[in-house]
């Protein structure tokens, strides 16, 4: 227990981060490869089964109170601090709620599925972020006079002297259209999409950045709150003051309807 005490001194005076704390707390040797421990288990065991009476052995010790996940604890101080602080929660909310990161947050999640342009394009075109694209470069390409698609030798039938681009339209003269090779489009709406959510993203990059700033010390705060809960509960576990003796069975059945498979069976 010496070590853990260092440790939790260590973190009161921020001698040491939670995140450096809690990776020494992992290091430590396991309670119950202790000596102390396997002791005090023998001394708290009871000659009978605490649920059903059997005195069969072996006999083990049942905890009723285990230590929370660290996790758990730790976004629960996270939340109640932002909550707290009234104007950093300002300023989060107000970064968050702001429609241009709400749609920046979608496009830059959706932009990699084709399928959400439709839906995202006329948002993302309606903020009017990209006022031309007359710095873009662009070639003049021959393309099909009805579907625009853009046409190479391949598509010249030269026996026939005729065009047949890729939907098999079929012309003797192709139409001129601007198509931007950096982009592979020929779709002015279609840049000025993929430019916008280029800025989009730089723009929720930014944001997001003001609000880990934010968060940044709440982390820190959190952090070091619920490791010391945590350390006080392990502490307590430690005790063996919430605990019963039960048979092999007895136990068993509890740790099934309990369950340990059960996320919540650590919550009190
Ligand atoms: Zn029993
Ligand atoms: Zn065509």
């Amino acid at each position: 227990m010496k070590e853990i005490n260092e440790i939790e001194i260590k973190l009161k005076c921020d001698d040491l981060t939670y995140v450096d704390a809690f990776e020494l707390i992992k290091k430590l040797p396991k309670p119950w490869r202790r000596k102390k421990w396997k002791e005090l288990r023998e001394s708290k065991l009871e000659s009978e089964c605490k649920n059903c009476g059997s005195t069969e052995k072996p006999l083990v010790i049942q905890h009723t109170k285990h230590p929370r996940d660290f996790y758990v604890l730790k976004n629960k101080e996270f939340d109640k601090l932002l909550k707290n602080d009234i104007k950093a929660n300002q300023a989060i909310e107000k970064i968050k709620n702001n429609k241009a990161y709400k749609l920046a947050k979608e496009a830059v999640a959706l932009s990699n599925f084709p399928s959400y342009y439709k839906v995202l394009k006329p948002k993302v075109l309606s903020l009017d972020l990209i006022e031309n694209i007359d710095n873009v470069e662009y070639t003049i390409r021959d393309c099909c006079p009805e579907c625009k698609g853009i046409l190479t030798h391949r598509h010249y039938k030269k026996t026939l002297s005729i065009y047949k681009c890729d939907n098999r339209h079929e012309f003797k003269t192709p139409n001129k259209i601007k198509y931007y090779p950096q982009y592979r489009l020929k779709d002015e709406n279609d840049v000025k999409f993929k430019l916008s959510i280029e800025l989009l993203s730089q723009y929720l990059k930014k944001n997001d950045k003001i609000v880990a700033a934010i968060e940044a010390k709440f982390d820190n705060q959190s952090g070091k709150k619920a490791l010391l809960q945590l350390i006080k509960e392990h502490r307590i576990y430690m005790e063996m003051k919430h605990i019963k003796t039960l048979c092999k069975k007895c136990a068993f059945k509890e740790d099934l309807a309990g369950g340990k498979i059960n996320p919540a069976y650590n919550k009190r």
